[in-house]
């Protein structure tokens, strides 16, 4: 085996390790038990293509809901999501290209290959995505009457799954609806000051 296979089997075990650590963390904080859906996301390659989790609730329909689509659309979000799945597009051709023509992958590694810049990938797409889910909170927040926000917020966090912080990084396009009343109540905070 070649010194480019032994380095993307490590990364593989790295990534089972890593997400089996994860699981562990969120059994101990939030739910004391693993869900249906814990070997689905642990497995790589598998994760790929299974739903991460089955609970994704729907924002139902209101004032806060309707100026959050709003501010979407005004801000561009749907725009900048799509340049940086282009990007993305871009990037994984030119790497996977290099890949099969330098280090000779077969067609099996260079999957594998795929699925690690993918895990990656989804990771730093899920921080830009909660910065303009913040950023549409707010914009949100600041049209529609005091307490709505918080109301419309607080009923998602009743209906939702509840998951750290870091599982929804790692997972989820939208922060938690928890994260996303701590923003929303410390930047009003801050405004009110
Ligand atoms: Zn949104």
């Amino acid at each position: 085996m070649s010194f480019a296979e032994w380095i993307l089997i490590a990364a593989l075990f790295l990534e089972l390790a890593l997400r089996l650590a994860l699981e562990i963390r969120e059994v101990r904080i939030v739910h004391g038990r693993f869900d249906r859906f814990t070997v689905f996301r642990v497995l790589p390659v598998v994760n790929d293509v299974f739903p991460a989790e089955a609970n994704f609730t729907n924002d139902r329909q209101g004032a806060f809901v309707c100026a959050h689509e709003k501010a979407h659309a005004e801000l561009h979000h749907g725009f900048v999501r799509r340049s940086l799945q282009f990007g993305f597009a871009l990037f994984c051709a030119l790497t996977l290209g290099a890949a099969g023509v330098y280090l000779r992958f077969n067609l099996l590694e260079l999957l594998l290959l795929f699925h690690l810049i993918f895990a990656v990938a989804k990771i730093l797409f899920h921080v830009v995505c909660f910065t303009e889910e913040y950023e549409a909170d707010f914009v949100a927040a600041k049209r529609v009457q005091r307490g709505v926000a918080t109301r419309a917020l607080e009923s998602l966090l009743i209906q939702e799954f509840p998951r750290t912080p870091l599982f929804a990084y790692v997972y989820r396009t939208h922060p938690t609806a928890r994260m996303r009343l701590d923003r929303i109540s410390r930047t009003c905070k801050k405004n009110r000051r």
